[in-house]
């Protein structure tokens, strides 16, 4: 049985279905599915599989953990061969998953990257005019003159042996020739990325290995991870960058949201103590504020439909024949979603949630339209719906003010003169955080949305971690 899979050794769709877990996942170990599979480490905290676990908590019928670990809860033929480990059947390769792989995808990259500096033409020129030593492969056509496929696994080796001194002059950062600092750091970036995974591929090719060899070849593939995102702007296509900046709309609202919030406690513990201003305590004053603020609106629950009828309306274009329409298409799409899971998990975590929700956003596009269910036109709601409300209220902002410091004073036992020790301090804060976010914060969280939406192909890119891993 198994010189008949030794033949196979390599690819990833093969090792996805002998190991029996779902496309996308990592056949060796439980690292969760998605974005941490392009970790910037080198793996060694993911837990290897484990055929034994896996078969008892099939045989407890513990359905929802497999399908958790990303495995299918279908007993696999191979465990019942006790000396045969089916997850380390096949060793990560580096035909498939390096050179065939990787190594090409960073050519991509780089031709691309080259043509916007305007030195495609002198890269192809170096590639091309490799000079006749023994072991070096000589290319007559650059390397986008063919289709990708037609380039082989020991051509591949053969180009990345040359790679990093045929971009060196091209993207030398010591040269003073009028690049602007943005392009210099990026030329860096790039020769560095090229470098890292030209070293790890050659120590990768090496016959034995030891301690030192080892520690280079991590070493490589960190420097490499670290490097590879100044590809990012290259991957970015118009939708990708529309995305990143739909997701930066949402996102930076509520992340301010919380951090002011956030900064607004920390101040509270610092001037009021922490033993005045605990957790159960902070519950019971937002229990208490909600009820006086009850009393004082002529805001019902029937406004809040109408209200909320009106906006959708207004903002969303929703008319009664269209939601009729979308309930009917959710419901048929939901229905149909419901038999092809059958009997797996359809909790608050579950894939069938996620899918749920990518089917109502769908039919939600196809029947209001895309335009009017942007990220924009759902922020523009929230905020119109809280307006609403706090114009129903018969509070003014002073009423609302003095019974809020009124509530603090009797709930957490604080003086007034405090209270205005909090307020100064709070926007001198407020200040600092501004000018933070400004600079940093805001730049910050598109640097992580970017990396969420333009991804290095994450099975890929982790299953390169599993190479120096297998050679150990
Ligand atoms: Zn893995």
């Amino acid at each position: 049985m198994l010189s008949s899979f030794g033949g196979l050794v390599g690819d990833y769709p093969e090792q996805v279905m002998v190991a029996q877990v779902p496309y996308g996942s990592c056949p060796m170990c439980e690292i969760p599915k998605g974005a941490p599979m392009r970790h910037s480490t080198c793996r060694a905290l993911d837990n290897p599989r484990d055929q034994h676990v896996y078969s008892e908590l099939l045989d407890e019928t513990n359905i929802n953990v497999l399908h958790t670990l990303h495995v299918h809860p279908i007993r696999n033929q191979f465990w019942q061969f006790p000396l045969c480990n089916v997850y380390h059947l096949w060793q990560p390769d580096e035909w498939h998953q390096l050179l065939l792989g990787l190594v090409k995808d960073l050519l991509h990259w780089l031709l691309k990257y080259l043509k916007g500096r305007n030195v495609k033409d002198q890269f192809d020129n170096q590639f091309t005019s490799v000079e006749q030593y023994p072991g070096l492969q000589r290319f007559s056509k650059p390397f986008d003159s063919m289709k990708s496929s037609s380039w082989q696994g020991n051509e591949i080796r053969g180009m990345i042996r040359t790679l990093s001194v045929n971009c060196a002059p091209i993207l030398d950062c010591c040269k003073d020739d009028g690049k602007t600092a943005a392009e210099t750091a990026s030329d860096e970036m790039v020769i560095g990325a090229v470098q890292a995974l030209s070293g790890f591929s050659l120590l990768v090719s090496q016959q034995n290995h030891y301690d030192l060899s080892l520690t280079a070849l991590d070493n490589a593939l960190k420097r490499f991870n670290k490097k590879k995102g100044t590809f990012r702007d290259q991957k970015m296509s118009k939708s990708a960058k529309a995305k990143v900046d739909e997701q930066l709309t949402t996102e930076s609202h509520q992340l301010r949201e919380q951090k002011i919030h956030k900064i607004g406690a920390a101040m509270e513990v610092q001037v009021y103590g922490a033993a005045k201003v605990t957790t159960s305590k902070r519950r019971k004053f937002q229990v208490r504020l909600n009820r006086v603020r009850q009393a004082a609106t002529k805001w019902s629950e029937a406004d809040q439909q109408r209200a909320i009828e009106r906006l959708e309306r207004e903002i969303h274009q929703m008319t009664p024949v269209k939601c009729k329409l979308f309930d009917k298409l959710f419901q048929h799409h939901e229905r149909q979603l419901l038999q092809e899971v059958g009997t797996k998990a359809t909790g608050p975590r579950s894939i069938f949630a996620k899918e749920l929700v990518q089917i109502k956003t769908a039919a939600e596009e196809e029947v209001y339209g895309a335009v009017n269910m942007t990220a924009d036109k759902s922020v523009e709601f929230q905020v119109r719906l809280s307006d609403a409300e706090t114009e129903a209220t018969t509070w003014s902002l002073a009423d609302i003010d003095r019974i809020v410091s009124q509530l603090e004073r009797e709930m957490y036992g604080i003086t007034s003169n405090e209270q205005m020790r909090f307020k100064q301090e709070l926007s001198i804060h407020l200040i600092e955080f501004e000018a933070w976010w400004q600079a940093i914060g805001i730049q910050e969280l598109r640097k992580t949305i970017e990396q969420r939406v333009i991804h290095f192909g994450y099975p890929k890119m982790h299953l390169l971690s599993h190479i120096s891993e297998s050679i150990r």
